[in-house]
Parts: C-alpha cells; structure tokens; sequence
C-alpha cells in the first residue's frame, strides 16, 4: 500500500518543484513583496512629485508617470511614446530612476541576434518607501536635537533662525555669523515643543504614505 502511494507521488513532484522555483525567481527580480499602492493619490503629493524631480528632472518624472499607468513597456516603444529620438537618450532618465530602484527592467533576448530587448517599469512603493524614510530620518535628527536642547541653553537669530550655543553666541557677541542679526536666548522648552510637533506631524506624514500601500 504504502508502495503504490508513493509511485503515484513520485512523478508528480518535480514538476510541481519547478514551477514554484521560477515563479519565486520572477517576483524576486521585480518586487519582493506584492503590494497595490494609490498611485493617483501619491502622484498628488507634492513631497512625492518634488522628489522625483528632484532626482530625475521633469523627464523623468513624466517617464515614471507613464510608465505606472501605462504598465511594463519595451524600451525603444516608451522612448517613441514620449517622443524622445531614441532609446540612448530616455536611457539617461531611466537610469536616474534606476539609481533609487523607482523603475526596474528586464532583460529580454529577441531572437536569435545576441541583441537584448529591455522593458522597464514603475515601481510606485518604492517612491513611498524613500519618502518615509526620509521622514524617519528627520524624525530621528528631532529627537537627537530635543535630547540636547532639553540640557543646554540656546541662542538663536532673529533674521535666519540660525541656532548658536551659548558659548558660540558669547563668540561672536550674540550676533549671527551667517547674517549679522540680533540672537536671542531661546527657552529650551518652545525648542522642544517645536521639535516634537513636527515629530508628530511626520507621523501623520508616515501613516498618510502607510495608507496608500496594500499587501498583498
Ligand atoms: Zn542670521
């Protein structure tokens, strides 16, 4: 009995083996984890907008729109859609996006020719995953600086709101190096009370994103 179950099985396994494996291989490649992310309303965002821009230029950034709505395309095709001469200089815009994984690509062999064929797309998590890291870290910076500022006395410009010690505003006679403005004594509380509204208001910022992402 115990036989006949196990040559039935038998043939089946391996198969099944290899499917998986390439399945898990493909997803890798592209994205680790299945998300569906709102794209209409990250790309209404300025921070996310600005970022994009700010990495890629305005090129850019209208390659990284067409490509989430238009899906996975073939590079010399999105190069024509966007009306761009050829493949070589969309090329330079995609690889800006490449540089923080907002879009990734495949290779592809077309035929026979060794010539490799590369179809590119969006990744829109990604763009919220950099943008909430970015908060996280400014967060991390308020709350390094709310720890300092709660022991030390502080000084800051009337003009540019530059911060000085005190021994720094003694220096140079509590006037502003950058400026030459007036300082004045900061009472650490209004400092740390700054700081830690903006920490929640980053939070905010944090669960704004979050609130974009399902997983799948
Ligand atoms: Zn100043």
């Amino acid at each position: 009995m115990t036989k006949k179950t196990k040559s039935k099985k038998k043939p089946v396994k391996p198969k099944q083996k290899k499917q998986k494996k390439s399945t898990v291989a493909a997803v890798k490649k592209q994205s680790p984890i299945k998300v569906i992310v709102n794209v209409k309303k990250l790309l209404a965002l300025d921070e996310a907008v600005k970022y994009v821009i700010d990495l890629s230029g305005e090129k850019g950034l209208e390659i990284f729109k067409y490509l989430i709505y238009h899906g996975p395309m073939e590079e010399n095709l999105l190069a024509k859609q966007l009306k761009f001469n050829k493949a070589n200089a969309i090329r330079k815009f995609l690889y800006k996006l490449y540089n923080k994984s907002l879009v990734s690509y495949v290779r592809k062999k077309r035929g026979v020719k060794a010539w490799y064929t590369y179809y590119w797309r969006a990744n829109p998590d990604r763009l919220i995953f950099l943008l909430q890291k970015e908060y996280e870290d400014e967060i991390a910076q308020a709350k390094k600086s709310i720890d300092l500022n709660k022991s030390a006395d502080f000084y800051v410009c009337n003009n540019c709101n530059r911060q000085y010690s005190l021994t720094k505003a003694l220096e140079n006679d509590f006037r502003c190096v950058n400026c030459n403005g007036v300082l004045s004594h900061l009472e650490a509380s209004t400092l740390v009370g700054e700081k830690e509204s903006r920490i929640s208001f980053l939070n905010r910022k944090i669960e704004g994103l979050q609130s974009l992402i399902k997983t799948k």
